[in-house]
């Protein structure tokens, strides 16, 4: 089963101010082009907010956040 709960940045909104990347001790970051980029998905801790709750720009958003926020209207009890 893929990693559901990993961060996301919005590259628009990320100043590149590295605060996400000195916050994580998991290794999930890596920096390219002098902003943060996301390189190891299976190192994030499942329901933390640390990085994101930092982030000065609110560029960052998680995964598994993002899908349990969109409910399914199918009808049919899938989630
Ligand atoms: S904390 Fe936010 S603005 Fe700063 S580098 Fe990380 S994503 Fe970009
Ligand atoms: S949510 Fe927590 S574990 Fe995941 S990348 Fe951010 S600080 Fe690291």
């Amino acid at each position: 089963m893929s990693k559901l709960w990993y961060p996301m940045i919005n590259q628009d909104k990320c100043t590149g101010c590295m605060t996400c990347y000195n916050k994580c001790k998991k290794d999930v970051f890596t920096i390219k082009n002098k902003k943060p980029e996301v390189i190891n998905r299976e190192g994030c801790v499942e329901g933390c907010h640390g990085c994101g709750n930092l982030c000065p720009e609110h560029a960052i958003v998680y995964s598994g956040e993002f899908k349990r926020l969109i409910k399914c209207s199918c009808n049919d009890n899938c989630n």
